[in-house]
């Protein structure tokens, strides 16, 4: 018997000191889970934001990552009545559990997406029993009863993934750790008379006339802070991991404790929120008591924009050890879109050959080439680069298309016009509507920048043709339907196609005041004068919600304070850098300095006339 070379050996050492400090969780995620709400604060893409960012730390790996079957009607029936399941799908059944009536087909992608939500904790159950810790982007369901949904809740995740572990035979103990701002009614309803189930509760207010028995509630009020937070976590976490001696931990890490929750109403601050969490994983996987007991996280409740960093900072903290902070939700599209971007190869875009493969049973001409030898060049490519197969590749890849579908649309065509005179045009239609949801003009421009090669954008509308105004998504100028709330994904989309075609940044020119104010969260404007000029127009338009601020425009109600003289909207380009010499123009100190000067200009808004009034 030979020794392992000491080479070998010195590899092997090193790889479990590299063990040592990293753990290993297993990520349960489908894009199925995504489902938009008209009026819900909800973050439809709470999931994959935190998704990405742990991608972008290099903390993920395809095979610790795990895509959730949706949940049978078997496994549902563990914890729900047939008569409750049979309801959900007639028709207004959602009403009473989401609050509002829903335009088809969001019902169906409701019951869709909980379903998949409570396969991905099934799923996370059974690895945490068998690996040890994993995590479900979703779930936490923990309103829904066993014959009736409640608050969005529709079917109770985590009591059917224990069930469906006592189907398989696992009979330890289990300890739900629900840590949501909510109290967990529904859950601790469905096993007041299962004494193997203990729920701990911590929350603001307890709900009344649901049962108690097998449940550990703290009911904290409203307005709390870190301190008594924590503290109540500290008393009740220890002493019934020691009396209940689970043999699996289910946590609901609800992040709508948090200070800036869009529903919650307490103060708990980022530190808070993650001390939180580390108390728990700490307690549960290796505090130090050396409990070292399998572990099943899911997301629960958290409302708001930015709900989905509280999850990621948590997570990226389980899996590196570090406190690492997330960047705002517009770096993070990007760099999703970017990550997406790098599965397509050019050749796949474009139709052409892989280098170095023989096109020996492929000539690789297309009907359009095919008019070309006949004499006629037709344009055949979007932008020179993409056949119509390829842009529908990279498209479909970046998962623009799903979430056009998690509004509702179904059966989406992509159309491309290339010999529109106003410019090469790509539509994109849904079954049933005439009007398209996106459609985008481009070009590429060589002169809109010195030297620099731009992708130029010309027209680009994203509208809801299904959607409504309301008073608080108003009929902005040029629109006929509301948007579609996409601009950010279609605006990462562009800048990794100038990635892919190495061009310098995107370049438009807002015809309207409100399409610069939402462009200016990624856009400059190219020249430094219209950037300082646009500052004093908002400082003086700040008062005004969006709406009113581009009215006072298209009616001549903003002047120069200083002549009392109209301005009127002008077309001025704006910028989004891409290369780094397009960067740096743009933050140069002359850049700034002269920007800074051109924002000294002061604008007065002036009343509307009352309709009837003098
Ligand atoms: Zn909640």
């Amino acid at each position: 018997m030979a020794a392992p070379s000491p080479s070998r050996w010195i590899t092997r050492a090193r790889r479990r000191l590299s063990e040592l400090g990293r753990v290993q969780v297993e990520l349960v995620y489908s894009r199925r889970y995504q489902i938009e709400l008209p009026g819900a604060a909800a973050d439809p893409l709470r999931g994959e934001r935190i998704l990405a960012f742990l991608a972008a730390q290099g903390l993920t790996s395809a095979r610790h990552l795990h895509t959730p079957e949706a949940a049978t009607y078997r496994q549902l029936r563990f914890v729900h009545t047939d008569d409750y399941i049979d309801s959900l799908s007639r028709p207004g059944a959602l009403l009473p559990i989401v609050g509002f009536d829903l335009p088809d087909p969001l019902p169906d992608r409701i019951l869709e997406a909980q379903r998949r939500m409570v396969g991905g904790t099934i799923l996370a159950a059974h690895l945490a029993l068998t690996r040890g810790l994993a995590i479900n982007f979703g779930g936490g369901l923990h309103h829904a009863y066993a014959d009736r949904g409640e608050r969005f809740c529709l079917w109770n995740d985590v009591a059917i993934a224990i069930h469906d572990l006592r189907e398989g035979g696992f009979s330890a103990p289990v300890l739900v750790v629900d840590l949501d701002l909510h109290d967990g009614d529904g859950t601790r309803a469905l096993f007041a008379d299962d004494p193997t189930v203990h729920v701990l509760s911590i929350h603001n207010r307890t709900t009344p006339g649901v049962s108690t028995a097998g449940a550990t509630l703290v009911e904290l009020g409203s307005g709390v802070e870190d301190g008594p937070y924590l503290a109540a976590i500290e008393a009740g976490l220890p002493p019934l991991l020691a009396s209940v001696r689970p043999g699996l931990v289910l946590y609901l890490a609800g992040c709508d404790p948090a200070w800036d929750d869009e529903i919650g109403d307490w103060q708990i601050t980022d530190a808070g929120m993650l001390a939180r969490d580390r108390f728990v994983v700490e307690q549960v996987r290796g505090g130090r008591k050396g409990h070292r007991l399998p572990l099943a996280i899911v997301l629960a409740g958290g409302y708001g924009q930015r709900a989905w960093t509280y999850s990621a900072r948590f997570f990226a903290w389980l899996l590196s050890g570090k406190v690492l902070t997330p960047p705002s939700s517009e770096d993070m599209t990007l760099a999703r879109y970017r990550a997406t971007a790098a599965l397509s190869s050019s050749h796949e875009l474009t139709g052409e050959e892989a280098p170095g493969k023989s096109g020996a049973d492929d000539w690789g001409l297309s009907p359009e080439d095919l008019a070309a030898v006949g004499g006629v060049r037709a344009r055949s490519r979007f932008l020179g680069f993409y056949t119509r197969q390829g842009l529908e590749l990279a498209i479909e890849r970046s998962g623009l298309l799903d979430r056009v579908r998690a509004r509702g649309f179904s059966r989406l065509i992509l159309d491309l016009e290339l010999d529109n005179p106003g410019g090469e045009t790509l539509r994109l239609k849904a079954d049933g509507l005439n009007e398209p949801l996106i459609e985008l003009r481009a070009r590429i421009d060589r002169n809109a920048v010195p030297e620099m090669a731009m992708l130029r954008v010309e027209w680009l509308l994203l509208q809801n043709p299904r959607a409504r105004f309301t008073a608080e998504r108003p009929r902005l100028p040029g629109q006929h339907h509301p948007g579609l709330g996409l601009l950010q994904d279609v605006i990462a989309l562009l800048v990794v196609a100038c990635e892919r075609l190495h061009l310098d940044g995107l370049v438009f020119v807002p015809a309207y005041y409100h399409t610069a104010a939402q462009g200016k969260r990624l856009l400059r404007f190219l020249s430094p004068e219209h950037e300082g000029l646009f500052q004093a127009i908002q400082a003086a338009l700040a008062p005004f919600p969006l709406d009113e601020a581009t009215a006072a425009f298209e009616e001549g109600r903003v002047v120069d304070a200083a002549t009392g003289q109209v301005f009127r909207w002008q077309p001025m380009a704006m910028v989004l850098p891409v290369t780094d010499r397009l960067q740096q123009q743009l933050m140069a100190p002359d850049y700034e300095r002269q920007a800074e000067a051109a924002a000294q200009r002061s604008f007065a808004v002036r009343p509307a006339k009352r309709p009837g009034g003098g």
